[in-house]
């Protein structure tokens, strides 16, 4: 066997072994493949595809290149949620905990932002003293103790997954559905968790922009996680327009905590809905009752305040600042402020999420290098969503900031972000589908 004849095989549609496969990724791992190589066969993969047997060898094999959680010790079955990334995105911060307050222990591995999109950690990180690096026994003790642990993904989680992702980042193979199925299936199987509930974004905010190609990203995870054993499905989710009110680190955490808190009306809001959906499939999955039943569980726990507790325990055994979960003003606020003002009258057509999480990022609130330092505060508040009618002169949102000289530069993208026109437009449809 050959890496040569590897590369042949793929690129003239045939299916790999899960030997050929082997051979690729563990001598790709020890520096034995050279990438021009294993460039060659991820573009003959990005043509070709690969079918579900393959995009599961390849997962199992980037896998096994590292470690891998043993959740065994925690009593009951254990869930996770990936979501594969959004502007606005704190499903996380109110799923979990609950998730945790029906009863479920969520040990959770999460990231950091990607580009436009937000990630958990950094979010989290907002609340002054909180902790996401752990040994896998703290971990364990959190979610013993109460119930729900979010942290950081150990350095040696699939690390073939990490050298394969730096390749494919500069040889243009990044959008291809298997790589992508596998890569990010490779993380969720090696965090150990039981069943796995993915959340695939559509939409301009989101990695996959069309419908069709989210249905294939997500059939091909769901197919991965349950032929590897665990039990998986996905909620397609709309990620035309930003979720919730708030997009930058400490506003979104302060907006979790406004609704945690029964700040906010649960009837009508797409954050709520969303996060309600999403705990709904993670409870059932788990065995929990039917989606419907378990739908009205969720409700019940973020309105009496139990999910609430949840977190406020979370972020206590987190060493983070508890005083924030009971006090918003505590949250830092950025010393600058702009409003952006409708320039005409009419409905909102558009609000398109890439652009104003570029915004966001523009203004500090995301990095556009791995070592950039994040400004917690720095973020953009909306006035208005998709669908409300916006009179003349009136706000849209408010930009949040350090730096005042970055306000031109975000606006001027915000500005690109919106549609004002006269008819108002379909309601959105949050829930996009099911694959389960
Ligand atoms: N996120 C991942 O973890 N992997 C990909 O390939 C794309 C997004």
């Amino acid at each position: 066997m050959s890496m040569y004849e590897i590369i042949n095989k793929k690129k003239r549609g045939s299916s790999l072994s899960n030997e050929d496969i082997h051979f690729a990724v563990s001598g790709y791992v020890r520096g034995e493949v050279p990438d021009y190589q294993m460039s060659a066969l991820l573009m003959a993969v990005y043509f070709m595809g690969m079918d579900a047997e393959e995009t599961a060898a390849l997962t199992m094999e980037m896998v096994n290149s590292g470690e891998t959680v043993d959740l065994s010790r925690i009593k009951g079955v254990t869930v996770d949620k990936h979501s594969t990334g959004g502007v606005g995105d704190k499903t996380t911060l109110i799923v979990a905990p609950i998730v945790a307050a029906c009863g479920l222990p969520v040990a959770k591995m999460s990231g950091r932002g990607l580009g436009h999109t937000g990630g958990t950690l950094d979010k989290l990180e907002s609340i002054p003293g909180f902790r996401i690096d752990f040994t896998g026994d703290e971990m364990f003790s959190i979610v013993e103790s109460v119930g729900l642990c979010v942290a950081g993904q150990s350095a040696n989680l699939a690390p073939a997954d990490k050298k394969l992702y730096a390749l494919r980042d500069v040889t243009a193979t990044v959008d291809s559905i298997p790589l992508i199925a596998a890569s990010i299936m490779s993380k969720k199987i090696a965090a150990g968790a039981d069943c796995i509930l993915l959340d695939v974004k559509t939409g301009s905010g989101a990695f996959m922009k069309s419908l069709e190609d989210s249905e294939k990203l997500a059939r091909a995870m769901v197919d991965i996680g349950n032929n590897l054993g665990r039990k998986t499905a996905a909620l397609i989710t709309d990620m035309s327009a930003p979720l919730g009110w708030a997009i930058g680190n400490g506003l979104e955490v302060k907006e979790v905590v406004g609704i945690l808190r029964g700040e906010r009306n649960l009837l009508s809001d797409d954050l709520i809905e969303i996060s309600l959906n999403l705990a709904a499939n993670m409870l059932a999955l788990a065995g929990q009752g039917s989606v419907e039943e378990c739908y009205i569980k969720a409700r019940a726990v973020l309105a009496d305040g139990k999910a609430l507790e949840k977190f406020r325990k979370m972020v206590a055994a987190q060493s983070g600042d508890v005083s924030f979960t009971e006090d918003l003003e505590m949250f830092q606020r950025a010393p600058f402020t702009m409003e952006i003002l409708s320039a005409e009258s009419g409905y909102i057509s558009e609000m398109d999420a890439e652009s104003i999480g570029m915004a966001a990022m523009y203004l500090r609130a995301g990095r556009t290098k791995p070592e950039d330092r994040i400004d917690y505060s720095a973020g953009i508040t909306l006035c208005a969503k998709s669908g409300d009618y916006v009179e003349s002169g009136k706000p849209l949102a408010v930009l949040h900031s350090s730096d005042e000289g970055l306000f031109d530069g975000a606006k001027a993208r915000f500005a690109e972000a919106v549609r004002i026109s006269n008819a108002a437009p379909d309601e959105r449809m949050l829930i996009r589908g099911l694959i389960s």
